[in-house]
C-alpha cells in the first residue's frame, strides 16, 4: 500500500446513524465507532493483535518524530497555534487500524487528525498524512469549512493534495515529469487526489465530484496558506517554508 491512491475519510460534523453512517466514511475507521474491537481469543493465538500493538507503537514513534522534526509538520503545527487551534499531540492525533484503503482520516467531531498504524506507519508516510490532514484540520479552524457542503469538501481536498501529496509525496514517482509539463501534471495530479479522496467518502456520482472540483479548482489550487509554496522534491522548499512561516509567526513551540 502507498500513498498514492489512498483516500482519507472527512465525517460530519453531527454523526449519522444505520446507513446513512457509511455515506460519510465511518465504515473506514471501525476505532471511531463505540465499540472498540475486542481481542478474540483466536487473535491472541494467531498474534494478529500483537501485532496490531506493535504497529500502532510504531505509528506514534513516528508522529513523534514528524512533530519534532519534519519541517511541513512543524510548520502546519505553528500555523494551527497562530490560528487559535493549538494541537495536543496526545489528544488531537490518533494512531487507529483503518480499513485496509485508507491511510489517514481528519474527525471534525472530535477534532482529531486519524493516522491508520496498519497501514501508514513508515515516518515519510506519516509525515504525508499529518501534513494532508493538517490541511483539513487547519481549514476547519480558520476557513469555516462545512464538510457537508460539497464544494467545500472538493475545496479543501485540493488544497491538501496540492501542499502535501501532489508536492512531495509521489507526483514524480513515475517520472516523466519535465520542465515543460510540470504545471500540467502538478494540477493532474491534485485533480486526480482530490477526485479520489471525495469519492472515498461521499455517496456522491463520479460527475457530480468532477464538477464540484472544477467549480473551485483554480481558486482552491491558488490558495496556498499556510505553507505558502508548492514544495519541489529534492529541494530545499520544505525547510525554506519552514522559515518563512516562522517569520508569519508561526511558532510550533518547540
Ligand atoms: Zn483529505
Amino acid at each position: 500500500m502507498t500513498f498514492v491512491d489512498v483516500p482519507e475519510s472527512t465525517p460530519p460534523s453531527t454523526p449519522l446513524s444505520g446507513s446513512d453512517s457509511n455515506q460519510w466514511g465511518y465504515d473506514l475507521y471501525p476505532e471511531r465507532r463505540q465499540s472498540r474491537t475486542q481481542k478474540s481469543v483466536a487473535d491472541i493465538l494467531l498474534g494478529k493483535s500483537s501485532r496490531g500493538e506493535l504497529r500502532k507503537i510504531d505509528c506514534e514513534r513516528s508522529v513523534y518524530k514528524c512533530i519534532k522534526k519534519s519541517p511541513l509538520v512543524r510548520l502546519m503545527v505553528g500555523a494551527l497555534k497562530a490560528s487559535g487551534c493549538p494541537i495536543d499531540i496526545r489528544r488531537h492525533i490518533s494512531c487507529e487500524d483503518c480499513a485496509p484503503n485508507v491511510s489517514g482520516g481528519y474527525d471534525p467531531v472530535l477534532n482529531q487528525v486519524i493516522v491508520c498504524h496498519n497501514t501508514a506507519y513508515k515516518e515519510n508516510i506519516v509525515q504525508g498524512v499529518l501534513t494532508h490532514e493538517m490541511i483539513h484540520m487547519f481549514d476547519y479552524c480558520k476557513n469555516n469549512l462545512d464538510f457537508r457542503n460539497i464544494d467545500h469538501l472538493a475545496c479543501t481536498e485540493i488544497r491538501a493534495a496540492n501542499l502535501a501529496h501532489c508536492s512531495f509525496a509521489s507526483a514524480w514517482m513515475n517520472g516523466d515529469t519535465s520542465i515543460f509539463n510540470f504545471k500540467e501534471t502538478h494540477q493532474n495530479c491534485v485533480k486526480t487526489k482530490a477526485l479520489s479522496s471525495v469519492m472515498a467518502v461521499r455517496n456522491i456520482t463520479k460527475l457530480q465530484a468532477i464538477d464540484a472540483i472544477e467549480r473551485v479548482f483554480t481558486r482552491c489550487y491558488n490558495d496556498l496558506e499556510p505553507i505558502g509554496r508548492r514544495i519541489r522534491r529534492n529541494s530545499l522548499d520544505m525547510e525554506k517554508a519552514f522559515e518563512d512561516g516562522v517569520y508569519l509567526g508561526y511558532d510550533d513551540g518547540l
